[in-house]
């Protein structure tokens, strides 16, 4: 029996939400084994989607997690954040096997990705592509199969300079208090950079892009639409 992968996605009602929704989980739907928590940064319940993820027959769990409204003012938002640790929180009730993974919305995964994760031990990693940025991607930096340091362009300091994607770790060592970002989250689970587990052939190969969709800047005009009642549209 192949170990559970549990995989965290934020969410957020936006006109993208369902497209980006569609394309990850049409990869999933291809990946043994998984269990999908769908967390949504809102108090209403998105029924749309929750009809679609009833249809892609993921076994999957689809939670209201809406950023606390003090963040509400700020420039720089957690995003993803309470998504993320209201996702913890669940598996905390309801599961103590398996590997977690977070996989917003928004990347690009290949299914080769989630064989390497599964058996997780203490922490595994791999590279992450940044298409948009001029190292094109995160890593560790692995010679002969051992660490030797991050290749990142941001440092801020941090002991685990890795990308969301970047990672996956065993529910079992699940810290009671869910760091608020990579590094945070990595360093409370006591473990170190030597502990890595190097996947994707040890690190050469690149399974997860952390791409961003095109904000749309279209409002749903429904006075236009007033024209086509008793139609389709
Ligand atoms: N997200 C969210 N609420 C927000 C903005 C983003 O839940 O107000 C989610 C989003 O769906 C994604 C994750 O948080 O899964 C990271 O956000 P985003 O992709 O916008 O960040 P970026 O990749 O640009 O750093
Ligand atoms: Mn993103």
């Amino acid at each position: 029996e192949l170990p559970t992968i549990y995989v965290i996605t934020p969410t957020y009602p936006r006109p993208e939400q369902i497209p980006e929704l569609t394309r990850l989980a049409q990869t999933l739907m291809n990946v043994p084994n998984i269990y999908w928590l769908v967390t949504d940064d809102t108090d209403t319940p998105n029924q749309d989607l929750i009809d679609y993820l009833t249809f892609t027959g993921i076994p999957h769990t689809y939670l209201n997690t809406p950023m606390p409204p003090k963040y509400s003012g700020h420039k720089v938002k957690p995003k993803g954040v309470a998504n993320r640790n209201a996702g913890m929180e669940w598996l905390r009730q309801h599961a103590s096997k398996g590997v977690i993974y977070f996989a917003d919305d928004d990347n690009t995964y290949d299914i080769r990705l989630f064989q390497e994760m599964r058996y997780t031990e203490k922490v595994s990693m791999w590279p992450v592509g940044l298409v948009s940025n001029k190292e094109g991607l995160s890593t560790p930096v692995v010679s002969e199969g051992k660490f030797q340091g991050w290749f990142e362009g941001w440092n801020g300091g941090r002991t685990f300079l890795v990308d969301m994607a970047g990672f996956a770790v065993p529910n079992a060592t699940m810290p009671y208090k869910p760091g608020h970002e990579e590094d945070g989250f990595l360093q409370s689970l006591h473990i170190s950079p030597y502990d890595i587990e190097f996947k994707a052939e040890q690190c050469t190969k690149m399974y997860v892009w952390h791409t961003q969709t095109k904000k749309s800047s279209h409002q749903p005009n429904n006075i236009f639409k007033k024209k086509y009642d008793n139609t389709n549209i």
